[in-house]
């Protein structure tokens, strides 16, 4: 019986035991689970954070992330862990290679970069600095990157230094606008007939795939031409000035020595006067004084000798000054006469200056400055004999897309052959002038009103049948005309105003047309 109740009592203290050792158990179980949970979550994380490196391995991470959170037993998932070393593996030594030779390129680009001699010396010491740190292995593309970034720096340091700032090299509309600006200027002024061919050159510079070398060489070869020509018409008329001295020079020369020959030659006559008058006294005195008639007539005949040998003297005085006056007449006529050759020569000069400054260059019709003169006098007629006065703005439609389509060489071209028409198809007494750019006044004295609407309809049909080809192409060119009558309360340049008003309206009305302002 004690054996049995010692059995028992052993076999009681064995399930306590038994019992002691589960809950233990238990517990590391819990606890195992609990470590394994946070190593699952780890390597769902780490994961993440592989990702992006490459596809396989992002799909095999993103199947273990999803059955990490179903696995029971971590054995389930060491298939998959296997799988998943060997590709981390690869991509490892894969990007390791990637590396290496990005740091060869990156070596490379270096060499490049230091050939240029043109680095400043402070970056040269940064570059090779940066070259020999390049010696070392990257590690990580984040090592390799801002290396990336500070190469890049260095070429575009290099670059500037080389070619400067980029916008200097681009051409902007602003400077279309200014080589545009710079060709109109060109057509308003006027150039020499030897000098136009260059000038020629210059606004096909400017219009033909400008660059901004071109616009500056076109703004620097217009300035030469013009200093040039200041030059020419300042060293014309100092030429005249010097000639001018010269002349009055050599002419003071002559007035002064014949001066000083006529003043020896009054002491001399009054020398020679009073001897003769002495000479007279004394003869007087003889003849007073002296009874004997024989000694008399000797003593008179003596006299008389000496008065007319001081007569001849007097005489051959007389005839040197007059000699002396004739060689100083002839000079100074030979001085007045080459004088008044050099104002003529002077004169034409100036005379074909004017004609030239009063011509337009391209069209060779009267220019704004010539109109302005002939609007004054046509005025002053008006004034006098109140006969009717038309003054007439032409503005030539569109013509901004001739240059635009088929160049400003050919846009030049069709303003001569425009110009020609419109003078042609107006009469002598008719006034026409470049006023700027596609537009032409017209002044048209004693024409009523019908007519005068008649005669603009006629200019522009003219223009309008201008069988103008470009490109093979058949183009129509096409004008605007405004005009009014001057009034009598008005100024010219109110009329003028109001015509250039009239043309807007034309402008307005679909263009090609003429508009009277009434
Ligand atoms: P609209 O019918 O309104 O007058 O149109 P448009 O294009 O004629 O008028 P806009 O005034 O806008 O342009 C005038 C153009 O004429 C601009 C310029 O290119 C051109 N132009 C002005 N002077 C010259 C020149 O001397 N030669 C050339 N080729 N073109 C010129
Ligand atoms: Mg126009
Ligand atoms: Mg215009």
């Amino acid at each position: 019986m004690k054996d049995t109740s010692a059995a028992v009592s052993q076999i009681s203290l064995l399930k306590q035991k038994l019992q002691t050792a589960r809950t233990a158990l238990a517990e590391l179980d819990e606890d195992r689970n609990a470590k394994l949970q946070t190593l699952l979550q780890f390597i769902g994380n780490l994961s993440l954070a592989c990702k992006g490196q490459n596809l396989e391995l992002d799909n095999k991470l993103a199947k273990l992330r999803h059955n990490l959170n179903t696995f029971e037993r971590i054995d389930d998932a060491m298939l998959d862990l296997i799988e998943l070393e060997r590709l981390l593996k690869s991509q490892y030594n894969h990007v390791s290679t990637q590396l290496e030779d990005n740091r060869n390129s990156l070596t490379k680009l270096v060499r490049q970069i230091q050939r240029v001699d043109s680095a400043p010396e402070k970056q040269k010491k940064e570059i090779a600095y940066f070259k020999k740190e390049l010696n070392k292995p990257f590690h990580t593309v984040w090592e390799f990157i801002p290396k990336v970034e500070q190469l890049i720096g260095f070429y575009e340091t290099v670059l500037q230094n080389k070619i400067g700032p980029e916008s200097k090299l681009k051409v902007l509309p602003k400077h279309t606008q200014m080589a545009h600006e710079l060709a109109q200027m060109i057509s308003e002024i006027e150039f020499r007939k030897d000098q136009r061919e260059q000038v020629l050159a210059i606004k096909s510079l400017l219009t033909e795939g400008l660059s901004l070398d071109g616009l500056l060489e076109a703004y620097q070869n217009i300035l030469s031409l013009m200093l040039d020509n200041i030059a020419r018409e300042k060293s014309a008329s100092q030429e005249f000035l010097f000639a001018l001295n010269d002349a009055l020079s050599a002419v003071r020369e002559v007035v002064s020595d014949s001066f000083n020959q006529t003043q020896r030659s009054h002491q001399l006559k009054t020398q020679l006067n009073n001897e003769i008058n002495t000479r007279v006294d004394t003869v007087g005195e003889v003849i007073v004084d002296t009874h004997d008639i024989h000694s008399l007539k000797m003593q008179v005949t003596e006299h008389l000798a000496s008065i007319r040998a001081v007569l001849a003297r007097k005489e051959a005085l007389e005839q040197r000054e007059q000699a002396i006056l004739r060689k100083s007449m002839g000079q100074m006529q030979k001085e007045l006469n080459e004088l008044s050759n050099e104002a003529t020569s002077y004169k034409e000069k100036l005379f074909e200056q004017q004609k030239i400054n009063l011509l337009d260059n391209l069209t060779q019709l009267p220019n704004r400055t010539a109109l302005e003169e002939r609007m004054e006098q046509e005025f002053r007629n008006y004034q006098r004999h109140k006969q009717p006065l038309w003054v007439a703005v032409a503005d030539i439609d569109h013509f901004k897309s001739i240059n635009d389509n088929f160049g400003h060489t050919t846009g030049d071209k069709a303003l001569q052959v425009i110009a020609m028409a419109l003078k042609n198809s107006l009469r002598d007494s008719e006034f026409i002038a470049r006023y700027g750019g596609e537009e032409f006044v017209m002044l048209i004295p004693d024409v009523n009103a019908a007519d005068t609407a008649q005669l603009l309809n006629r200019v522009r049909e003219k223009v309008k049948s201008i069988p103008f080809m470009f490109k093979n192409q058949r183009i129509t060119v096409t004008v605007s005309i405004g005009a009014a009558q001057i009034l009598d309360s008005e100024l010219i340049q109110e009329t003028f105003e109001r015509a250039d008003a009239a043309l807007y309206r034309a402008k307005h009305q679909s263009r090609d047309r003429v508009i009277i302002d009434a």
